[in-house]
């Protein structure tokens, strides 16, 4: 059997944060993965991710490298998304007490560094009911969540879907074809996350 991805051209946006570990796994998936720095490399993608990293300076060398309204646009017209940690901040229409360039993608409002400055990082075993679908007998064991100074999802409109939560607050969403999580599939060896954004992607 064929590959069901492999045809696909996945944009990994390479200005700052942990897109070498996003590009592997989409790799180990099948997909092609594409660095993007540049404007005229977001041309033919199937779908772009948005790794994690500081928003503040994501979103600003965003704006210097002329990519935040091309990437706002393809949003607009459907290009899916995956958005994690600091690029679901990046996605999101509002961050609380916040004013940095966002794309605004996806109706949600994000508070950053939402664990306190004390919990920098931690790790914790997520329930995603959303990554069991596919898998037997309709169970999904947890996921590994590895969060950096995570922001969380203070609330989100009538179109977007919590997937996961984590001490009652939103750690995981989905609208449409945007995907986020607040913590980050890509540091650990589980790949059903990016598997679940390639299935939404085909
Ligand atoms: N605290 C960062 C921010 O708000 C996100 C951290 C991360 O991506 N690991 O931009």
């Amino acid at each position: 059997m064929s590959n069901p991805y492999e045809n696909l051209a996945i944009g990994v946006l390479a200005l700052q944060g942990a897109f070498r570990e996003h590009a592997l796994a989409l790799e180990k998936l099948g997909a092609q993965a594409r660095k993007i720095r540049r404007r005229r490399e977001l041309a033919g993608l199937d779908a772009l991710v948005i790794p994690g990293g500081e928003s503040m300076t994501i979103g600003k060398l965003m704006v210097s490298y002329h990519l935040l309204d091309e990437i706002k646009g393809l949003g607009a017209e459907g290009l899916p998304m995956l958005g994690t940690c600091a690029g679901l901040v990046m996605l999101a229409r509002e961050v609380v007490d916040g004013d940095q360039p966002l794309l605004g993608l996806m109706d949600i409002k994000v508070r950053r560094n939402a664990f306190g400055r004390q919990v920098k990082s931690f790790e914790a075993a997520l329930e995603i009911p959303a990554l069991g679908v596919d898998a037997p007998e309709d169970t999904a064991a947890p996921f590994p969540g590895i969060f950096i100074r995570a922001p969380w999802i203070e609330s989100g409109g009538p179109g977007v879907d919590i997937l996961a939560e984590y001490d009652g607050h939103g750690i995981a969403a989905r609208q449409k074809k945007m995907l986020v999580t607040a913590f980050h599939p890509e540091l650990t060896d589980d790949l059903r996350m990016h598997e679940l954004f390639l299935r939404m992607v085909v």
